[in-house]
């Protein structure tokens, strides 16, 4: 039976696509639009927009600037979508995908408030078998896991949550209503860069605001501000430059890395690059020397510099110092951006608590207990991040060839082909799966390129009448042991507490999980595998 789109049947498709963000939109674009396949994207949220759905928290924006967090495939898209400020706040990120969505006419094969909870591969009919948690069963021959890094949240098993009298919320699944915190007391617990947007918005209207912080952390200012006629005017007229900018660089930013290290100047001059840098504000602050990743001792002259500015910004000395408690080197754990943030503590209304000298021990009704105190709160905000990039795969029921579950086949950590496929999963696909950039770059460069490499893949497996693509168990070793070998050539390992190898969730494998080479020489990896006759891979008839 064939429907509108070319439907099989109401339930038979030829992929199905989990997740309505970045990635699964423009991958429905590209399978439905450009191969004719019939597709469809199955959404959890009853909204889309992914992460930046679920993400609505006060402060929320993103760190990559607005002109290069786009969509780059279309230069229709590109002329008729303006941005008002340097940093996309989250709703203008909403409505940006709903223009995107708008355009290219893809709500029709979106089906919203739809959770993945099981896909089961049947060898046998080469399809996969996808349940919904209402019940409802669809069916595929490619399955996209479209499902992004960070959007499964992770709220502390902190003992005591549930006879809390207050209200409590996660950053990464805020309300939709509006949170009134004026004249509340609020506790907010963590200090990521979730956190960090979060405190100075939340401190404009709460009573008071004590802010629990484990891992303090460095930050630059955003400078956010709105854009000007000037360079809305840039951006449209230098939309191929820019394209190819952000496609060549380390990062997939509109900046490249420079190329002089830290001691190849003086003392003077270093402080005036840095100075120049923290005036700039954003995440270019990284790209001021080569080799701040991978030299420790050029790190700490950054690391420095910032903690000075944090002891310059915060007026009491106290606090300044437990700001100031730094354990790791400088952008080993993501480095956050803010509006405001250090000042923050500055206000009358606000504290902060180290709970790493004094740890939470539990949640009463009133409010938060540590070993040396107890707080009483109307509102806990649990800024305290997700089970990243593995965890929202690993929330679902996955399970490949023979019955083989993604649990199992990821037991001691993620194992993967350049983070697009995994052994023993045909047909099954990661968009900025683990072992590839992802995190690590301005994510809608890295989520065009894994969608085009799987469009790419798929035409080709269609045009050679191939039923199925799966790795090498030999290919994915050897590429986990790249991607290991990789990190560990950076100080990224130093920061042994960070989400970036899965440490901040108690009995997750620790196993380093973005690909650190930089996204240039990432996409170069993945078109020699392409053009290689799709190397490292097995294909089959069917
Ligand atoms: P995060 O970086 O993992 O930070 C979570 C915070 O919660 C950390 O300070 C962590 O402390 C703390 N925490 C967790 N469990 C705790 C506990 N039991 N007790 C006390 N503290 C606890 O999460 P995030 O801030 O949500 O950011 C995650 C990622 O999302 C970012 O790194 C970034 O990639 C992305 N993000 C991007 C933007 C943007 O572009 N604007 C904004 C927000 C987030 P420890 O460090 O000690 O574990």
């Amino acid at each position: 039976m064939t429907g509108n789109n070319g439907h099989k049947s109401a339930s038979r498709f030829d992929a199905l696509i989990i997740g309505a963000g970045f990635a699964g939109l423009y991958q429905l674009h590209s399978l439905r639009d450009k191969l004719g396949l019939s597709s469809v994207v199955l959404e959890a949220g009853d909204g889309i927009g992914g992460t930046w759905y679920w993400n609505r928290y006060p402060g929320a924006r993103c760190d990559s600037e607005s002109h290069v967090y786009a969509y780059y495939f279309s230069d229709e898209l590109l002329t008729e979508w303006e941005w008002t400020e340097r940093y996309p706040a989250q709703p203008e990120i909403v409505r940006y995908l709903e223009f995107v969505a708008n355009k290219l006419d893809l709500k029709r094969d979106i089906r919203l408030g739809t959770r993945v909870v099981s896909a089961h591969y049947l060898e046998d009919e080469n399809r996969w078998i996808v349940t919904t948690e209402g019940g409802t069963r669809f069916e595929a021959t490619y399955l996209i896991a479209a499902t992004g890094c960070l959007s499964a949240a992770n709220i502390p098993a902190i003992p005591g949550l549930e006879s809390f009298d207050g209200e409590w919320y996660h950053t990464g699944q805020w309300p939709h209503e509006e949170v009134e915190f004026r004249g509340k007391a609020v506790g907010q617990i963590g200090t990521g860069s979730t956190g960090i947007q979060a405190a100075p918005v939340i401190a404009q209207t709460a009573k008071h605001l004590t802010v629990f912080q484990r891992t303090p952390n460095f930050s630059v200012p955003a400078h956010n501000r709105p854009l000007s006629a000037d360079f809305k005017q840039y951006v449209r007229e230098s939309r191929a430059e820019i394209r190819k900018l952000i496609r060549s660089t380390t990062n997939a930013h509109a900046f490249k890395i420079s190329d002089r290290k830290v001691f190849d100047v003086s003392a003077q001059e270093r402080e005036a690059i840095y100075e120049a840098a923290w005036e700039k504000g954003g995440l270019e602050f990284r790209a001021c020397f080569q080799d701040l990743m991978i030299d420790k001792a050029a790190n700490d002259t950054a690391a420095d510099f910032l903690k000075n500015k944090i002891r310059k910004i915060v007026k009491d000395p106290e606090t300044a110092a437990t700001l100031t408690k730094i354990d790791h080197p400088y952008g080993t754990k993501r480095p956050p951006i803010d509006t405001d943030y250090f000042e923050t503590f500055n206000r009358e209304n606000v504290s902060l608590i180290d709970v790493r000298a004094n740890p939470i021990t539990r949640i009463t009704p009133r409010g938060i207990e540590t070993t040396d105190a107890a707080y009483e709160f109307d509102i806990i905000v649990f800024a305290t991040g997700f089970d990243a990039i593995t965890g929202p795969l690993l929330k679902m029921d996955i399970r490949g060839r023979d019955g083989l579950s993604i649990h199992k086949a990821w037991e001691t950590g993620p194992w993967t082909y350049l983070g697009l496929q995994i052994p023993g999963f045909p047909n099954l696909f990661t968009i900025t799966g683990p072992g590839s950039p992802s995190v690590l770059t301005n994510m809608p460069v890295a989520i065009e390129q894994h969608v085009d490499w799987i469009t790419d893949c798929i035409a080709d497996m269609r045009n050679n009448d191939l039923a199925r693509i799966e790795p090498t168990a030999a290919a994915a070793d050897a590429w986990g042991e790249y991607v290991n070998e990789t990190a560990s050539a950076t100080l990224m390992p130093q920061a042994g507490h960070s989400w970036y190898h899965g440490a901040n969730i108690p009995g997750k494998p620790l196993k380093f999980m973005p690909y650190v080479g930089g996204m240039a020489h990432y996409r170069t990896i993945c078109d020699d595998a392409a053009s290689r006759g799709y190397e490292g891979f097995t294909r089959q008839a069917r």
